[in-house]
């Protein structure tokens, strides 16, 4: 998968996570910062190490997860936005994990809890079609987030039926 790929896939979920959370700062927030950390499993492949293996499992994320709280703690001494650091990257890494699983190279994404390797071979990572349209798909997702969120789409409905 690529970056466009799982940013993505990674709006698709949170969207659709979201809409029970409502409208609010730390959500829109959680949304932005769990997509733009999506692709970071891959910084294997910029620095030469071993390709999806390191970076690309549950302790991964749980490191990412526990790096942003760290940064946002000293930043913003806040718990709620420290939680919501903590969600993100750690859900960030999660979706890259589920975006990486459907392709064709096989990677343990239960580290360290499993060794077990998984691959469904759905489609090749490089594929444009899933990766620009999970891209579109991303787009909407947010925008019926957006849309539900703030009312506007019950607005829509009672206006159109
Ligand atoms: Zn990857």
């Amino acid at each position: 998968m690529g970056p466009h790929g799982h940013a993505g896939l990674t709006l698709i979920i949170f969207s659709f996570l979201m809409i029970p959370f409502g409208y609010s700062f730390e959500v829109i927030f959680l949304i932005i910062l769990a997509t733009a950390l999506s692709s970071i499993p891959d910084i294997d492949l910029i620095y030469g190490w071993k390709h999806r293996d390191k970076t690309h499992n549950i302790g991964f994320a749980l490191v990412v997860g526990g790096g942003m709280s760290i940064i946002l703690f000293y930043a913003m001494h806040d718990i709620v936005i420290v939680l919501t650091g903590f969600i993100a990257g750690f859900g960030g890494v999660i979706s890259h994990l589920l975006g990486d699983i459907i392709t064709y190279k096989s990677f343990a994404p239960l580290v360290p809890f499993s060794k077990r390797k998984i691959a469904l071979k759905y489609c090749k990572a490089d594929d444009n079609k899933v990766n620009i349209g999970l891209m579109i798909g991303g787009a909407l997702a947010f925008t019926l987030y957006m849309l539900v969120v703030t009312g506007n789409l019950e607005v829509m409905i009672q206006n159109y039926f």
